[in-house]
């Protein structure tokens, strides 16, 4: 999908910087409980705990709009050439690759037709129309993207060469359990931590590099998939000036993907903070 939407992870509960999560912040569970004597050493511990959670909330909070603005740079930035030469390069990729993907340009007049077609919800169709998405996928052999902004097919078009290939299907389908990376991080450090000892965890410690980890593969994946739209371009048509904007486009919607890979390690690791505090 292209660009990941800056919403992506307000779904998932640890990423979400709506303020219900400071639920804990009147929890008062740094009060040392009755008759447990706190060192002063503890204390500031937890001190210390209460700055890194807001200061993380703020990190969130950056990160969302960060992604907002490479969003509104990229669905305002050019076409880097005419319709009818993006459709020559997809077809080339299409052939050369020996892809059994339907390619379509997406259109008011033609919407509901694909929508019927190929089972897909009139919502996610209609944002393709409106030029705020393109999409492939490789379950209903489909690419898609906006009549209007056709060179988003290139990429999705690297996406169903990645498909095509063991090792780029792994990183491609490791995207549907990345969500999960928080949560994951969270039972595992649960299972194998001992709270007991009190050090922190492997788990505790590296919450927001092993979230970030768990995003990686896709950020690969998607940095590939416009290499490939790219290389095509530069193949079939001889014209370096719109080349350039081909890839500061795809660039921008790669950084959404970066910062999105830093907002899951930034969950991550509030996911691992929040629970150290109510235990
Ligand atoms: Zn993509």
């Amino acid at each position: 999908m292209y660009p990941i939407s800056s919403n992506n992870f307000i779904n998932n509960p640890y990423t979400s910087n709506s303020y219900n999560q400071s639920h804990y912040w009147q929890g008062g569970y740094n009060q040392p409980a009755y008759g447990y004597f706190v060192e002063p050493d503890t204390q500031n511990s937890a001190g210390k705990t209460v700055a890194m959670a807001g200061l993380l909330q703020v990190i969130a909070l950056g990160l969302n709009k960060a992604s907002q603005w490479f969003s509104n740079k990229l669905a305002a930035g050019k076409e880097f050439t005419t319709a009818s030469n993006v459709h020559r390069v997809a077809d080339e990729m299409v052939r050369k690759n020996n892809l059994d993907v339907h390619v379509g340009y997406i259109n008011d007049a033609n919407k509901y037709a694909y929508a019927q077609r190929f089972n897909i919800s009139a919502q996610q169709i209609e944002e393709v129309a409106r030029g705020q998405n393109a999409f492939f996928t490789d379950k209903l052999k489909l690419a898609v993207a906006p009549e209007h902004k056709p060179s988003l097919i290139l990429h999705e078009l690297g996406h169903a060469i990645n498909a095509k290939n063991a090792f780029t299907k792994v990183l491609q389908n490791t995207r549907r359990y990345a969500p999960f990376a928080p949560t994951a991080l969270l039972l595992a450090n649960g299972l194998f931590s001992n709270k007991n000892d009190g050090k922190k965890s492997f788990i505790e410690r590296n919450a927001g590099v092993l979230g970030f980890a768990a995003f990686l593969p896709t950020i690969v994946e998607e940095g590939l998939a416009s290499f490939r739209g790219i290389k095509a371009a530069k193949k079939v048509l001889n014209n370096p000036a719109g080349l350039k904007i081909l890839k500061k486009n795809y660039l921008l919607a790669l950084s959404t993907y970066i910062l999105g890979g830093i907002g899951l390690g930034v969950a991550s690791k509030q996911a691992v903070l929040e629970d150290s505090i109510r235990t």
